[in-house]
This record gives structure tokens, sequence and C-alpha cells, in this order.
């Protein structure tokens, strides 16, 4: 394609055919076959395009950036301290050095998570923070005498992350990784908990679940699964009871405890940490996508004093990762901030809010052939299908009501930033149920 001078706008149809022609997005093909909307600038809860779509120069978003913008976008207290903190540096590298956006960050992370959680290794993406989860795990059983147990058990719906480690927990039959089954590590997986945030225990379940972990408990160095929510693997929700099933059977067997909160993190099912549902901790807890309110990349892994004194207590004493990028003061700073203005809040209070929000504005969706299931668990609001979504139509049905969506699978979905105001939520609701119509 011939070149285009620097510094020159780029009109819409060139930017998207160079789009088309170099630039990979998410799950897709190369060149790129979908033509992408263009997004100028973003505002609050509204992306501003640069042509309208379905007769719309703004959408609404709906999606919080995949979990993250809980505050929307160009807040300004987060725009000054992203401001002010690259009047100072915007980054130095970790090894031997520190400062203070990532010392405070480290703190605040310790003081508000479970309280075991003690030591934080700051990564740069939520896949890596569950490689480093995944690490700490095998490399704590390894520096205690037990190499040989390095295996891992989740539960099936699961999604843990792109890279090649968390790829071996994610859902073997969900569609994503399916192509990796000969090269990726062999992990256990037992079927997900039945489904329901009120749903009572499952005797029989739990039995199985007991005998499974006993039984290759000597081979089996952790359980990782994402608490209350599963994400990205069919946006399911279960009891918190299976939690603490899951810490009873890990402490009664001796197997470490790993949550992915990357995507429950920050408030977004109700509890600041879908932990807290369940009134306990795990061993280790990766957070990512809201810890910056969605500003700039960044991931935490936390673990225990046991495990981190295990790790050092071990043949090679250190911890063998670390990212060019690790505890980057530009994203500390502005987690830092994104933590202050969340907390400062009733955050409880906008959430519930947006779950009475969605509630009753999808109730509609429940109606609509094809629609097997509409759930809503803090600021998530899901519509499941009886059939795989036609992503193309669902999606233009939304931008056509002027909000922003992204189904996959046989699900519309929605997160919106917790800014989302009553009438905004009303047009998610109103985009879900066009969306699952023409979808
Ligand atoms: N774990 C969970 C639960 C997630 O939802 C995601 C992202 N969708 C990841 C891990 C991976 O995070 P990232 O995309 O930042 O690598």
């Amino acid at each position: 394609m011939a070149p285009f001078s620097p510094g020159t706008p780029l009109p819409v149809d060139r930017l998207v055919a160079l789009d088309r022609a170099h630039v990979w997005h998410p799950y897709s093909p190369m060149p790129g076959k979908a033509t992408p909307y263009v997004v100028e600038s973003a505002s609050g809860v509204r992306l501003r395009l640069a042509e309208p779509a379905g007769g719309h120069r703004e959408l609404v978003d709906g999606m919080s950036s995949w979990w993250a913008a809980i505050h929307g976008y160009g807040h300004p207290e987060l725009d000054q301290a992203v401001r002010d903190q690259l009047g100072r540096m915007s980054h130095v590298m970790f090894g031997g050095l520190t400062h203070e956006p990532a010392v405070r960050l480290a703190a605040r992370l310790v003081e508000i998570t479970p309280e075991p959680l003690q030591h934080v290794f700051l990564a740069d993406s939520g896949s890596v923070s569950v490689e480093v989860a995944m690490k700490m795990c095998l490399q704590y059983w390894q520096s205690i005498g037990r190499p040989e147990k390095r295996r891992l058990l989740t539960w099936r719906g699961g999604y843990h992350g792109d890279t090649f480690h968390p790829m071996s927990v994610c859902d073997p039959e969900g569609g994503m990784h399916q192509l990796w089954g000969g090269v990726l590590p062999r992990q256990l997986f037992v079927g997900e908990p039945p489904a329901g945030f009120d749903a009572p225990l499952d005797a029989g379940y739990a039995a199985e679940l007991d005998e499974l972990i006993e039984r290759e408990a000597d081979e089996l160095a952790a359980v990782i699964v994402e608490p209350v929510v599963q994400g990205a693997g069919g946006m399911r929700f279960h009891s918190p009871e299976y939690l603490r099933l899951l810490r009873e059977l890990c402490d009664r067997h001796g197997v470490l405890l790993v949550f992915d909160e990357i995507a429950t993190g920050f408030g977004r099912t109700g509890a600041l940490f879908a932990a807290e549902h369940a009134g306990i901790s795990p061993d280790v807890m990766c957070l990512g996508k809201a810890i910056t309110g969605g500003y700039l990349t960044l991931a935490a892994t936390l673990c225990t004093g046991e495990v981190a004194n295990g790790i050092s207590r071990g043949e090679v004493p250190v911890l063998a990762h670390g990212p060019t990028f690790m505890g980057n003061p530009l994203a500390a700073a502005v987690a830092n901030a994104s933590i202050d203005l969340l907390l400062r809040q009733d955050w409880q209070q906008e959430v519930k809010r947006i779950e009475t929000g969605l509630r009753d504005s999808l109730a509609g969706a429940a109606g609509v052939p094809g629609v097997r299931d509409v759930r809503v668990l803090g600021a998530i609001g899901v519509v499941q299908l009886d059939h795989p979504v036609d992503m193309a139509a669902a999606t233009e049905a939304a931008v056509r009501e002027g909000v922003w969506l992204r189904p996959f699978r046989d699900l519309i979905y929605t997160m919106p930033p917790y800014i989302t105001g009553d009438e905004d939520l009303a047009r998610i609701g109103a985009a879900v149920t066009a969306a699952a119509v023409a979808g």
C-alpha cells in the first residue's frame, strides 16, 4: 500500500484500509475481513466514532473495554495522575531500583485484599500474572522438596489468558484453544459447578471433587479458578459455596488455591473481590483489567507469606520472572488513583444501582424467541441464546441502538462502567435485547 506522510491525519477510509492490510485484532484473520469501527476519542461512558454508524456518532460503552474502564474514559483525576507521573518519569527498570507509585500500589493491594496475601508481583498483563501465579505454585512445591507436585486442576468452562501455561487451564472444549491440545501441559479438569449464584451446594459434585483432589494430591500443585463468575469461557455464575468447598479441600489435601480475579476484581460482582462473597482467601490471587481503571496495561499476582517463604528457601531462592516493564510507574500511578477514586465513593451502592438497572432493562429479553437465559450479578448482565450468535448482525443491532457491545459464542453481555447513568443503562438493556433479536 502507498506510503503516507507522518503527522498528517489519516482519512477514515485509508485508516480502515491500512488496518485491514496490516493490523491484527483479537481472534481475527490476516488480512482483516471485518471492517472495524474507528474510535476517535472516548469520554465518560461514550466512544466517539470517526464516522457515524447506525445513525450515531457516539456509542454508549456497554463493555468497559473488557471489564477495565470502571470509571469511564477521560476521568479528570486519572488523567491528572498520569500527567503528574509523566512529569517525574514514565518508566525505569525494576531490577535493583524501586519507586513510590509501585511501592504504594503493592502496599494498597495488600491492605484491600484478603489478609494472608502479603507479597505482590507487578506483572504487565493478565495472562502474565497467571503465568506468574502458576510459576509461584510449582516453584513453591519444588522448593520445599515436592517437585512431583506440578499439575493444575481447574473446572471446565474457564478462561485464564492466551499465553501457553494459562491456555492449559482454559476450557479444553470451549473453542478458544483446541488448536494447542497436543502442545499444552496436560492439566486436570472437573465439570464446572452447577450454575447460579444462589444455587445450593450439590453434595454429589462436592464428593466427586473431594475424591479427585485426594486421588491426585501427590501430583497436584494447585487448583485455579475464576471465583463466582467464569468470564470469557461462558459468562457463568456459580455459588460462593463452591469456593468455600475448594478452600476446605485444598487445605485438607495439601494443595494451593489460586483465584483468578482479573475480571471479577475491583467491585464488578458487588464485592470488592469475589473471594469476599465466600469469606475465604486463596493462597495466590491474580488481578488485572480494572486495576488501572482501564488506563494502562498492568496486572498483579499476590501470594501469602507461606508461598513466598517456601520459594525463598529453595535451591533457586528467587522467583525467576522479571518483565522489562515490571512495575511501570505510569501504570502504577494511575492504578493508585483509580483505587483511591473507587474506594472513596460508595461504590457498592453504584454497583447495586447498575445491578438493579440491568435487571429492569434486561427483563424483556427473557421473552425473545431463542433466548435461553438472562442473568445479572453486580455490574454484569448476560443474555444467553440457544444458538450461536450472529456476531455481525447482533453488533450492528446494538450500534443502531447507540450502544457498543461485543457478543460472542451464544452470549450477548454487558459490563458497563460504574458511572453509567440510569438512562444509559436502559439504553444498554434495549441494545442487548435488540442484539438478541437480531443475533
Ligand atoms: N484471566 C481472566 C479471568 C480474564 O478474563 C482475562 C482476560 N480476558 C485474562 C486472564 C487474561 O488477561 P489479559 O488479556 O490481560 O492477558
